[in-house]
C-alpha cells in the first residue's frame, strides 16, 4: 500500500488518476502519442481541453455567463493578473482586501502596485473573539467588521488560508453588506472543488491546481464575462483575460499535461458522486481529526471554532520538543509530509479530496499511540 500523503501542495492525487495517466503515458487512446507530445491545437488535445472545461462546468454548476480559463503562473501570478484586469473597471482604480492570513496578505501587497488598495478587515493582530484570546491569523474576520468602499472595483478574499488553516464558511452577499455593485474575487486555491461554489456571490474565483485539483502548472480562473475587457494598458497580452478567453486558454501554449491530469481529476470527482458527495466526505474527515484534537490534552489546534478549515488542519504538541520525533515516527508509519509551515511551526495535516477518511483514521490512530507512549 502507498503511504498516506498529507502535503499542503503539491499534494496527493487520486491513485486511480495516476494509474490511468501511467497507462496512457506513451500512447493516449491509441493515437500513438503521449499527451505531452501532442500539438495543443490538434484534435486530440482540443478534445482533452473541451472535456476538462465541460466536466468542471458540470461539477461546479458554473453559469453560462462565466468563462473558465486555464492560465499559468499560479495563484501568485493571479495576485497581479486580477488587479491588472479588474482595477481599471469603473475608473476609480480602487480595490478592497480582507486579510485573513499569509496568502491574502501576499495578494494585498501585490495589488498595491496597481491602484488604491485598502484593507477592509484583518485578523493580523491578536484579539478577543467570543471571549477567547486568539493569536493572529487564527480566525476569519467577521463580515460585520468589514469596511467596504462602494466604489471599489472589487473585494478580494482568500476563502481558505492554507498556511493558517482558517476557512471562510459561506461567502458573503455583497448587496447585504451594502456594496451591491462590488464584485467578489476569491482565491479558493486550497479548497477548490472541496465544496460547492455559490456563483450568485462570487464574480471571479481562482485556484492553483496543485492543492486540490491536479498538478502544479495550471491555474483555473472562473470569471464573470462582464469583468473581462477592462485590463490596464500595462497588462501583458498573455495575462489579459480577453485574450485568454477568446483563444480558449490557448493564447500561448498552455500547460497541456497539467490540464490533462486536472481533467482526469474532474472525471474522478464525477465518479465519486460530484462535489456534494466529496463535500460530505470532507466534513466527516475534518470532524474526525478535530474531534480527536479537541478531546486530547496532548495535542491542540488554535483556530477559532467557526473558522476551522476542512482542508488544512494545523496542530501542535504541548511539548514542542517532541516535534521531530513525532514527524520521524509518522513518516516511518506511512504518514507523510505532516510538518507544519515554517511560519506556524508544529504539524499540519492537509486532507484534500484525494485523501480518504481511512488516511485520517490512520493518522488519528498513530497520534493516539504516540500520545500513549509520550504523554
Ligand atoms: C498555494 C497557494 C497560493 C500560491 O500558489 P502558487 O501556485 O505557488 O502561486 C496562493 N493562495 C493560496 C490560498 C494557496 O494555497
Amino acid at each position: 500500500m502507498r503511504p498516506w500523503n498529507f502535503s499542503a501542495g503539491p499534494s496527493a492525487l487520486p491513485l486511480e488518476v495516476l494509474q490511468q495517466a501511467a497507462a496512457e503515458m506513451t500512447d493516449w487512446h491509441g493515437c500513438g502519442m503521449s499527451v505531452m507530445e501532442m500539438s495543443h491545437r490538434g484534435k486530440q488535445f482540443t478534445q482533452i481541453r473541451d472535456e476538462a472545461v465541460a466536466d468542471l462546468r458540470e461539477l461546479l454548476a458554473i453559469p453560462d455567463d462565466y468563462e473558465v480559463l486555464f492560465m499559468q503562473g499560479g495563484a501568485t501570478a493571479e495576485n497581479a493578473i486580477v488587479p491588472m484586469n479588474l482595477i481599471g473597471r469603473g475608473g476609480a482604480h480602487k480595490a478592497d482586501y480582507i486579510l485573513s492570513g499569509i496568502w491574502s496578505s501576499k495578494s494585498y501587497k501585490e495589488a498595491q502596485r496597481y491602484g488604491d488598495v485598502s484593507i477592509a478587515a484583518t485578523s493580523g493582530e491578536a484579539a478577543d473573539i467570543d471571549g477567547v484570546r486568539q493569536e493572529p491569523w487564527t480566525w476569519f474576520p467577521a463580515t460585520t467588521e468589514w469596511r467596504l468602499r462602494s466604489d471599489a472595483a472589487y473585494l478580494h478574499l482568500c476563502s481558505n488560508e492554507t498556511i493558517g488553516g482558517v476557512e471562510f464558511p459561506s461567502w458573503p452577499d455583497m448587496a447585504a453588506l451594502g456594496a451591491p455593485g462590488v464584485p467578489l474575487v476569491v482565491d479558493a486555491s486550497s479548497h477548490f472543488l472541496s465544496r460547492a461554489i455559490d456563483f450568485s456571490k462570487a464574480a471571479l474565483v481562482y485556484a492553483g491546481a496543485q492543492k486540490n485539483a491536479g498538478p502544479a502548472g495550471v491555474t483555473v480562473v472562473i470569471v464573470r464575462k462582464d469583468l473581462i475587457g477592462h485590463a490596464l494598458p500595462v497588462c501583458p497580452s498573455a495575462f489579459d483575460y480577453v485574450n485568454v478567453a477568446a483563444s480558449g486558454s490557448m493564447f500561448n501554449t498552455p500547460p497541456t499535461y497539467a490540464i490533462y491530469i486536472a481533467g482526469l481529476v474532474f472525471k474522478w470527482l464525477k465518479k465519486q458522486g460530484g462535489v456534494a458527495a466529496i463535500e460530505a466526505a470532507n466534513i466527516a474527515k475534518a470532524q474526525a481529526l478535530y474531534d480527536y484534537l479537541d478531546g486530547s490534552g496532548f495535542y491542540l489546534n488554535r483556530i477559532h471554532a467557526g473558522s476551522r478549515s476542512r482542508m488544512n488542519i494545523p496542530f501542535f504538541l504541548h511539548d514542542e520538543s517532541l516535534n521531530a520525533e513525532f514527524l520521524a515516527q509518522a513518516d516511518k508509519s506511512g504518514l507523510m509530509q505532516l510538518k507544519g509551515h515554517k511560519s506556524v511551526g508544529g504539524m499540519r495535516a492537509s486532507i484534500y479530496n484525494a485523501v480518504p477518511l481511512q488516511a485520517v483514521q490512520a493518522l488519528v490512530s498513530f497520534m493516539q499511540e504516540f500520545e500513549r507512549r509520550y504523554g
